[in-house]
């Protein structure tokens, strides 16, 4: 998606507002990216419709290029989608608080039933019992018990021959007896959603009562993703959604899609086979993901925050010419501090890895950018036009007025040489300058 809408950015740049066409040809790119992510097709056309509606007309706000802003509108409303504000697992009832993790089958539910237990009684000091109530897998329930001993929770006595609904009661009546805070149970799935599978669900919901009803899904779910969640929505009452596998390569448009249909918040991420890769679900990570766009959004933020832009517009016009003196340099050191360091605005731009190291190994910290500023300011203006001019009597006189050494000054020196250099090329290639919404 980047290089695709880099050129929608490369078109759309210089422009002042938001016309109706260039949303609309941003849209098509942002349409394409979501189907790509396996966003259902419904839920796309809604979200595009409504970004549309935000968008056109909308006033550019001046350090951005117009492209950017349209990235951004999305960006929010996708985080708006996917709900903004961390939804924990809600512990506020009477014990046993009664959780069940619903969902097909190999969804992960054995799986994110023994880490939310092993999370709720480190994180929350809750005394967790777990019941296994699959009785379809042949050693299913011996699944949770190993994992139970693993992770030090407690699992109910496996007694053959009973239906889900008997070891539910069997579950709650322990869970009472034996003090828990918590109990959590473990249903089972089936290969695909039919009327069984839904029959059972909501019978072990009666005989329960839950207080969490969690839907357990693969991030890797596609199109069925609307199905899955509208089916179990309907045949109980889901408080969550739980998405795993987000360690794999899908690129997590369930989630936005399951979110859209239910309205129900995500809670919980899988992040990968071990009992501790559980995490709360932070909106924008899943969006980025979606958009599949390294981290320009924030940079954009960012952006807007922070950067006096048409300094560095001036600044990124000079350095193409090959003008870019200390002066400039000195403007750059200061924004890069706003910036969270020059190191954190390359992080945020897609495909500037080898560059990155360099400024990595450059350790352009804020001490460090202090430093080449103070030394900048005890430079002539003279030298300061021209570097070149810098004899070793001069370098001297810096140092000892800023406070540094000759060999920091050379560092100096050096660096502004390969930056300009550098720049120049980024600047052709319109990653530096198209950064702050300067011409590329
Ligand atoms: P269930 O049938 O819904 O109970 O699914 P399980 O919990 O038995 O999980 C099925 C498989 O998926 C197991 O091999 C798990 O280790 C694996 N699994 C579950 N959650 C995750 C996850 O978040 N990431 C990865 N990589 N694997 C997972
Ligand atoms: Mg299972």
């Amino acid at each position: 998606l980047s290089d695709r809408l880099s050129g929608i950015l490369d078109k759309l740049t210089r422009r002042g507002a938001l016309s109706e066409a260039d949303v609309s040809e941003a849209m098509r790119e942002v349409r394409r990216a979501l189907l790509e992510a396996d966003v259902a097709l419904d839920v796309v056309k809604d979200f595009i419709d409504r970004v549309k509606q935000k968008a056109v007309g909308q006033e550019v706000v001046k350090s951005v290029a117009p492209g950017q802003m349209v990235i951004k509108i999305v960006h929010d409303e996708l985080i708006e989608t996917l709900g903004r504000d961390p939804q924990p697992i809600d512990l506020a009832a009477a014990v046993p608080v009664v959780m069940m993790m619903v969902g097909l089958q190999g969804s992960g539910k054995t799986t994110t039933t023994a880490k939310l237990a092993k999370r709720l009684q480190t994180r929350e000091r809750q005394k967790v019992l777990m019941a296994s109530l699959d009785t379809r897998r042949p050693a299913a329930q011996e699944q949770l018990k190993i994992l139970g001993e693993q992770t030090d929770v407690a699992t109910l006595p496996i007694v053959e021959g009973e239906d889900p609904v008997t070891i539910t009661k069997r579950a709650m009546d322990a869970a009472r007896r034996g003090g828990f805070d918590v109990l959590l149970l473990d249903t089972a799935g089936r290969t695909h959603i039919d009327e069984e599978l839904m029959a059972e669900t909501a019978s072990i919901e009666k005989a329960s009562n839950p207080h969490e009803t969690l839907l357990v899904a693969d991030a890797l779910t596609g199109q069925d993703a609307v199905n899955l969640a509208q089916s179990f929505d309907r045949c109980v009452s889901l408080t969550g959604i739980v998405l795993t596998r987000i360690d794999g390569d899908g690129r997590g448009g369930a989630a936005l899609s399951m979110r859209a249909v239910t309205g129900k918040p995500i809670k919980l991420l899988g992040t990968g086979e071990k009992i501790d890769a559980l995490e709360d679900f932070h909106p924008d990570r899943i969006a980025n993901r979606i958009l599949g766009m390294g981290d320009v959004v924030s940079l954009v933020e960012k952006a807007i925050e922070n950067v006096e832009v048409e300094k560095a517009e001036a600044a990124a016009k000079k350095m193409r010419k090959g003008t870019f003196d200390l002066d400039d340099l000195s403007d750059q050191l200061e924004q890069m501090k706003k910036l969270g360091g020059m190191g954190g605005v390359l992080s945020m731009l897609p495909g500037i890895g080898k560059m990155k190291k360099q400024i990595e190994a450059a350790n352009l910290d804020d001490s460090v950018l202090n430093r080449q500023q103070a030394i900048i300011s005890s430079m002539t203006k003279k030298e300061r036009k021209n570097p070149k001019v810098l004899n070793a009597s001069r370098k001297k006189r810096v140092a000892s007025g800023s406070g540094t050494s000759v060999q920091e000054i050379n560092k100096l020196v050096k660096m502004h040489r390969q930056m300009a250099d550098m720049m120049k090329k980024v600047g052709k290639r319109g990653g530096f300058g198209g950064l702050f919404g300067g011409g590329m």
